[in-house]
């Protein structure tokens, strides 16, 4: 996992022309409801057409939705966004999506179409905090690409789990703890500092695994790493996203790839 790219803190290439990335501050926050203003509202704005610009996609094209820490998925290229909703599949895998997140994980999703060889089927975004997570966001999100046309054996899916906030450091309620482990069990943490913690990484590595889910972790802690924004260290401040997109011949500059993700941490 290595540094800057443009506006990518991490920029991966599952296929030839299939990218995904996360982004942290150097790309600005990307979220109009944090915008407060006219001016902040236009920063926003044009913070979007610049990582358009870097993705090489058109402008304009990448779908977001009001995200509610809910389980609802949406399909993108309809009437369905913006929607509320907190996971966007694209059956076809061509339009750009964008999930926005600060110390929540972004989970960003490619597959292969059943039959395939290449991750050339559906691809998806998911909002996973605490709330989602436990209620079942990221199955929501596997069910609605294998109904969508992607392949359900094991690793037809593969799933990146961006950067969120850390098992060491996601303090909790010793109550809200427990009802987590109740729930899943991998999520049972302990900060740095010895006090009751949830490790949602953990949690969405086993769940999505149950699934047949290859997963790949982002090793990196928002709330640790300023290079990103965390809503517990500075709320308010902004929202990264993760996004996963493919590019057609002639769609303007390609990023270079400068990271790879490995394995679980
Ligand atoms: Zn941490």
């Amino acid at each position: 996992m290595t540094d800057t790219n443009g506006p990518f803190l991490v920029l991966d290439r599952p296929a030839p022309e299939l990218y995904l990335g996360f982004t942290g501050v150097d790309a600005g926050n990307l979220a109009y409801h944090l915008a407060d203003s006219a001016p902040s509202r236009e920063r926003v704005s044009h913070s979007r057409e610049q990582l358009e610009r870097a993705m090489g996609v058109r402008p304009g094209s990448t779908e977001y939705v009001t995200q509610v820490h809910s389980t609802r998925v949406v399909g993108a290229g309809g009437d369905e966004v913006p929607a509320e909703a907190d996971a966007i599949v694209s059956a076809s895998g061509s339009e750009p999506l964008a999930i926005m997140v600060a110390d929540c994980l972004p989970v960003v999703f490619v597959s292969r179409a059943v039959g395939g060889h290449e991750f050339s089927g559906p691809t998806a975004v998911a909002h996973a905090g605490r709330r989602g997570l436990l209620d079942g966001v990221l199955q929501a999100t596997v069910t609605r690409m294998r109904e969508d046309g992607a392949g359900s054996g094991a690793g037809d899916i593969a799933a990146w789990i961006g950067p969120g906030i850390c098992g060491r450091c996601y303090e909790v309620p010793e109550q809200m703890r427990d009802d987590g482990a109740a729930r899943v069990p991998e999520t049972f943490s302990t900060t740095s500092w010895g006090t009751p913690a949830l490790d949602l990484a953990a949690g969405a590595q086993a769940l999505l695994e149950t699934m047949g889910v290859t997963v790949r972790r982002v090793p990196i802690c928002t709330f640790e790493d300023r290079r990103l924004f965390s809503h517990r260290r500075e709320p308010g401040r902004g929202r990264g996203v993760g996004l996963v997109w493919r590019t057609g011949s002639g769609t303007g500059p390609l990023p270079a790839t400068t990271s790879t993700s490995s394995a679980s941490e």
